[in-house]
């Protein structure tokens, strides 16, 4: 007489025009109907899903002691002539930059090198790249060095393949097609740009600093040698443990219920960081917790943690500006925004701010609101451990240009999923991270 078929996203109900009068009116089908409907509102209410994701990393890791000597065999499968991309010259300094020479030597690979990207890559360097790499027939690029080495080498590798202007990747989000292929030996591990879909590069005419997203640029080899971290000095290690800190922070925040194992694999992920970022302090030549954190900031933003959950973002967004206006170290800045954006918007859902301080820290005394509240405290105090700041006027910057700052941030990106935010927003969480 009465059937009843319960969808996702509907309720039907098959009567039969058989059924008389009488029994359509009868109080117990009435009852059916209304426990029927009960439970599908119920379930429409609380029946919410995990995100659908495509997930696919198609970067080779080559991890371990010595493995910068595979870098010809490696870099011959991807190119014939390739360009060859580092920074400041310190990789000649370490040792580095006679091994990747020889190895490529050895494995009859035909190289230019374009050396000089700085801390927050320019577009300047990148547009030098992609006329060099034009005029010299490169068809693949190695970078070696950090996340600029990587981030600049991925946006050459984009705007070789492009006739319009590079910049359009990241002020328009203009579709990329088509990359060189990109290989890597990193040498400091902090934006996880070795293994992930995204570079960052800063307009330094127009103080903007934009990213750009896209599988295709992810590389098709990162070797990872922990040794090659020895001797980054105490600082830059710190500011590349915020980063990856970060990273997972962006995506942990998030509205999407049914994450739990992905909550599970972030908690795991930020405990080893700061366990072995601890010990890494005290013991910076101990291979092992080199090698923690160096896998770390790869897990950290190679997307797997961000699977089937939406991201924030807002943090970065946030610390962009003051890179852009102050050319601050990412790490750096990231360690000064993140406290101060999780004070601000805690409130929110402050169950989610319990099990952070609960998995990751370790707070179990006090009611929920203290408990959240200790838990950004100590994340606030390890940063402080490590020796970063965690004031805008540690890092040198006053009041005079916050409100320019949180405009220009709105204006070039809708800023937040967890909470989402207006330029007034913004400029509250620079006053609260000032002093
Ligand atoms: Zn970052």
């Amino acid at each position: 007489m009465l059937d009843v078929y319960r969808t996702m996203d509907m309720l039907i109900i098959k009567m039969s025009t058989q059924t008389s009068l009488s029994t359509l009116k009868s109080s117990s089908l009435i009852n059916c109907l209304r426990q029927e409907l009960d439970v599908f509102i119920n379930y429409s209410i609380h029946y919410c899903y995990m995100d659908d994701f495509t997930y696919q990393c198609q970067t080779k890791i080559i991890f371990g002691k010595g493995t910068e000597n595979q870098v010809g065999k490696e870099t011959k499968k991807i190119g014939k002539k390739v360009l060859f991309h580092y920074g400041m010259g310190s990789i000649k300094k370490s040792g580095l930059y006679d091994k990747v020479i020889n190895s490529l030597k050895k494995a009859g690979v035909d190289y230019i090198e374009l050396p000089g990207v700085v801390p927050n890559p320019r577009l300047s360097m990148v547009n030098e790249g992609i006329k060099f790499c034009r005029e010299n027939d490169i068809d693949s690029i190695l970078a070696v060095g950090g996340g600029s080495a990587i981030d600049s080498a991925k946006a050459i590798a984009m705007g070789v393949c492009y006739e319009g202007d590079v910049w359009d990747f990241f002020s328009k989000h203009t579709p990329i097609e088509k990359v060189l292929p990109i290989g890597v030996i990193l040498t400091l591990p902090a934006s996880g740009s070795e293994a992930s879909t995204a570079t960052v590069i800063t307009n330094e005419k127009e103080h903007r600093k934009l990213s750009a997203i896209n599988n295709l640029l992810r590389p098709k080899f990162a070797i990872m040698n922990p040794e090659l971290t020895f001797t980054l000095p105490k600082f830059q290690t710190s500011c590349g443990v915020a980063d990856m800190m970060a990273h997972i922070i962006e995506r942990y925040f998030t509205n999407t219920p049914h994450v739990d194992l992905t909550d599970k694999l972030c908690e795991a992920t930020l405990k080893s960081i700061v366990k072995n970022a601890r010990l890494v302090m005290k013991d910076p030549n101990n291979y092992d917790h080199r090698a923690e954190i160096m896998w770390a900031g790869t897990i950290a933003h190679e997307g797997i943690l961000g699977t089937g959950r939406e991201e924030d973002w807002s943090s970065h967004k946030i610390e962009h500006e003051l890179s852009a206006f102050y050319d601050v170290t990412h790490g750096a800045g990231l360690a000064v925004i993140i406290p101060a954006w999780m004070k601000y918007v805690y409130k929110h859902d402050v169950k989610r701010f319990v099990q952070y301080a609960k998995k990751v820290w370790g707070i179990n005394s006090g009611d929920d609101e203290e408990v959240a509240l200790k838990g950004i405290d100590s994340t606030k105090n390890f940063f402080k451990e490590i020796g970063l700041p965690t004031t805008l006027k540690e890092l040198g910057i006053d009041d005079k240009r916050l409100e320019e700052m949180a405009k220009q941030c709105v204006k070039k990106w809708d800023v937040g999923n967890f909470v989402k935010f207006d330029a007034n927003d913004v400029l509250k969480i620079y006053e609260l991270a000032l002093d």
